[in-house]
């Protein structure tokens, strides 16, 4: 963008990657490309581009009009000097340790990463010869201690899903500069609306576009964000592994994100105020959300975000079987595995994001069977209270 102000989020979420490229036929909507190449009349400029001397696109699985796009829209809003996509969140984080974890290496990370991440370092990567060490979420001592016995990356996720706990990416990413490690964020939950990773020393920022990026839960994708050399290894891994974004979901994506910032700030104030007023309600026990002054991290949420965002998980009376009974209640909230679109999203860990555990294992994890994660819609935040209000008054 050449305007000598810098736009803010809200103004990036429209304009973000769509002034760059000069548009199909004068639309003033970025086209859905659908074509799997793109042909030339000579060799020459086929070749240029082939060698990424020109700019242009030769084949999607590559590179592709819509789909790049997308990618300069949230490079954008990460203030990354680059940007490469994926089929979905997934493929963004499993390519990236393709791309730069080795047999021999190690990677240091949190207890509480997503569900499928967290798959990653148990099952699939210590078989390729990567040594896991997965510390406690909120101990910021023992994470430095692990990361300064040396490792090759450090792996994030700031709010943590479904207890929402918050960790210290400045803090902890000059632990990881002083052993050369590199950091990598997961930023699903936060969005670039409410926090920037790489500018609190990050080296890569992920998201699952599933879930707030595109925000109407209609479109899987990934991507990852960081410096021209790193997201350009990232892109070749996944250019010859295959994990593509494609054209319609990259355009429903883009599509959504042009609401980015007018949701997430919605959200942001109404799980703020659903929060507080869980808090007061005899039948909770306790209520997860960065925002209270009762989160442990408080602090630390309030300096690395603009917002708290959308997602808090609470504990109600009574265990699995108030949580069967108080749940269907529910007039606006799905109940689904999914988070950070327009609907209230409602589950408990138990069907979510904790389904593989045991009731053991969700116990040692901080996981009340009677918990509720809650993904706030953008419903009228006194429509969803007094929903939540006559569903647990159910619970009598
Ligand atoms: C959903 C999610 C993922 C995985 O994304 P998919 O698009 O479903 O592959 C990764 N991290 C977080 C925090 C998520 O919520």
């Amino acid at each position: 963008m050449s305007s000598t102000k810098t736009p803010n989020q809200a103004t990036l979420s429209i304009w973000g990657g769509e002034t760059e490229h000069e548009l199909y036929e004068r639309s003033t909507q970025v086209p859905v490309v659908h074509s799997v190449s793109f042909g030339y009349k000579d060799i020459d400029t086929w070749h240029a581009v082939a060698l990424e001397k020109e700019q242009g696109h030769i084949y999607s699985r590559n590179t592709n009009p819509t789909v790049r796009a997308f990618e300069d829209k949230v490079k954008e809003l990460e203030g990354a000097a680059a940007a490469t996509s994926f089929s979905c969140g997934m493929a963004a984080i499993s390519n990236t340790f393709g791309t730069f974890l080795r047999p021999g290496d190690r990677i240091v990370s949190i207890k509480d990463s997503y569900g499928g991440t967290n798959k990653l370092f148990t099952e699939f990567l210590p078989p390729m010869g990567i040594d896991v060490t997965l510390c406690n979420t909120t101990e910021h001592e023992e994470i430095e201690a692990e990361v300064a016995k040396g490792c090759k990356m450090l792996y994030l996720e700031t709010p943590t899903n479904p207890t929402v706990k918050i960790v210290d990416i400045e803090r902890l990413s000059k632990a990881a500069k002083a052993v050369g490690a590199m950091v990598v964020v997961d930023n699903t939950f936060a969005t670039p609306i409410n926090t920037n990773p790489l500018s609190l020393g990050a080296d890569i920022v992920i998201h699952s576009a599933s879930k707030f990026l595109g925000g109407h839960a209609d479109a899987l994708g990934g991507v990852a964000c960081g410096s021209e050399e790193l997201v350009k290894k990232l892109y070749h891994y996944r250019e010859i592994n295959g994990a593509t974004l494609a054209p319609m979901d990259a355009y429903s994506l883009l599509r959504g994100m042009k609401t980015l910032s007018l949701r997430v700030e919605r959200q942001n104030q109404s799980a703020m105020t659903i929060a507080k007023w869980l808090q007061d309600h005899p039948m909770v026990d306790h209520v997860n959300y960065p925002g209270l002054e009762t989160h442990v991290h408080h602090d630390i949420a309030s300096k690395q975000m603009r917002g708290f965002g959308g997602m808090l998980s609470f504990s109600v009376k009574g265990g699995l079987d108030a949580i069967k009974r108080f749940l269907p209640q529910l007039q606006y909230a799905h109940m689904a595995a999914n988070l950070g679109c327009v609907e209230t999203v409602v589950g408990p860990p138990v069907v979510t994001s904790h389904v593989e555990c045991t009731a053991e294992e969700r116990a040692a994890a901080g996981i009340p069977e009677g918990l509720v994660r809650y993904s706030t819609g953008i419903e009228d935040v006194e429509d969803l209270i007094a929903d939540l209000e006559q569903a647990l008054a159910s619970l009598n």
